[in-house]
């Protein structure tokens, strides 16, 4: 079973629970992360709600493709896992490339099939919507492009556990840049540690 995460309309840019773009919800005292190869303040691509907690994605687009920022550690994006008290709408830097042009509403469909291009093309057959409307997905696997890269905690060493793989989005002028490819999002619970890359 893949669990889909499809295009749902528009979203208000503080909406609660899981969205692509707008503004993050994140605990008191937060800090908006800057890239640590240009110092650049981070776009903010999505959160995905984990039942009592959001898991919120960070990425370089000052200067696409200069910054490693499809690297896990190289420190040109950046994952999070925020706990329940993640209600407040973060104010964007005045500066750089700091939001998405839209803000997208997700609606989650359970679909069985082997993979996620698998339950791609099935939803899409079966609701006649574009695959294109297919945000991502949640819960069960990444389906890699390239090699395995599931990141090791920095905290404790271990491999992190799947958490969600971001396509680009349902159109192109608006959408995450992944180069074409998808973006993979991994947490540890017990360190509290997240991680994200892309490949294409
Ligand atoms: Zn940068
Ligand atoms: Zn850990």
């Amino acid at each position: 079973m893949v669990t889909l995460m499809t295009y749902a309309g528009a979203a208000a840019a503080d909406a609660p629970g899981t969205r692509t773009g707008g503004v993050p919800l994140v605990p008191a005292g937060f800090e908006w992360p800057v890239c640590a190869e240009c110092d650049g303040p981070m776009q903010f691509l999505a959160q995905v709600d984990l039942g009592g907690g959001l898991f919120s994605v960070f990425m370089c687009q000052n200067d696409p493709g200069m910054c490693d920022e499809w690297d896990a550690t190289a420190g040109g994006n950046r994952a999070f896992v925020f706990g329940a008290g993640a209600v407040h709408a973060a104010t964007p830097p005045g500066d750089g490339v700091t939001m998405l042009e839209e803000v997208c509403a997700v609606a989650f469909a359970p679909v069985d099939a082997g993979g996620y291009r698998e339950a791609t093309e099935s939803w899409s057959r079966l609701t006649g919507r574009p695959a294109r409307e297919v945000l991502g997905h949640t819960g069960t696997a990444a389906q890699w492009l390239q090699n395995d890269e599931t990141p090791e905690c920095g905290g404790c060493g271990r491999p992190m556990t799947f958490v969600v793989q971001l396509d680009e989005g349902h159109d192109h002028r608006t959408a995450i840049n992944f180069g074409n490819g998808y973006g993979y999002g991994f947490r540890c619970e017990p360190c509290g540690e997240a991680a994200f890359l892309w490949q294409c």
